[in-house]
């Protein structure tokens, strides 16, 4: 990131030395990280964002030094802006296991409705609404948010409204992008509280899928998730059904 004329610019850095560019993952292994299989408090690429300055609820408040920083920078301006309006971040680095626990939870709720119970496919897809397999989330890679309230009404009047439109017009300027934005034809629904730090996302998840290639049977392991052997032949399309911004 460089500052040139008031004017903050980011520069994807080139894939290097190594495959995956020196210092993206540290000295995790690049598939590991990406599916999550790591723990971010212990990782040294990662801080806490409230030693960062940066107001959250909820349990998950880790992020990627870098977007942590280009956070509160939007943070700041946000605020001048809008002393009064509320910002908090309610989750951010969730874990394979943390996505699991989700995906477990949703999964046996609705195995109590009589449509789900013998439908393993269908009570997945009604999950995946929302919410992703473990292994394939984006909130594994550290370069993810979900600010204030996860509903999308939520953003469409008075405080929600003021924050959502203010990042329409400038969350990109501090390298983020809304992923799950209206008017895509595959994937998960709207999620105007989901935003990505674009500068590594972006580099994730062409890794992502250059490491899929070859480890495509991972998703589809037996026992890795409930529905596993079912659903996880959709990982790719899930994963790659973002915004064209966020490409
Ligand atoms: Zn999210």
């Amino acid at each position: 990131m460089a500052l040139a004329g008031g004017v903050i610019l980011f520069v994807s850095l080139p894939l290097s030395s190594t495959p995956y560019g020196d210092n993206s993952y540290g000295t995790t292994d690049p598939f590991m990280y990406l599916t999550g299989r790591f723990d971010p408090y212990r990782h040294p690429l990662f801080v806490k964002l409230t030693a960062a300055g940066i107001p959250c609820r909820g349990d998950h408040h880790i992020l990627r030094e870098e977007a942590a920083r280009a956070l509160k920078l939007l943070y700041d301006d946000f605020i001048r802006e809008h002393p009064k309006a509320p910002f908090w971040v309610q989750s951010s680095t969730r874990n394979f296991e943390s996505q699991r626990v989700i995906w477990e939870k949703k999964w046996r709720r609705l195995g109590e409705e009589r449509r789900f119970r013998t439908d393993p496919k269908a009570r997945g897809l009604s999950i995946l609404t929302y919410s992703s397999m473990p292994g394939t989330s984006r909130h594994h890679w550290g370069t993810e948010v979900d600010l204030n309230v996860l509903r999308n009404d939520y953003f469409e009047r008075g405080e929600g409204r003021v924050l959502y439109q203010w990042l329409l017009k400038n969350a990109h300027r501090y390298g983020f992008c809304q992923p799950y934005g209206a008017g895509r034809n595959e994937g998960y629904s709207e999620e105007r509280w989901h935003w990505s730090y674009m500068p590594l996302s972006r580099d994730f998840l062409a890794h992502w899928n250059r490491l899929y290639d070859g480890n495509g049977g991972f998703f589809v392991r037996k026992g890795l998730f409930s529905g596993s052997e079912q659903l996880g032949v959709l990982a790719p399309v899930y994963v790659n059904g973002i915004s064209e911004c966020c490409r």
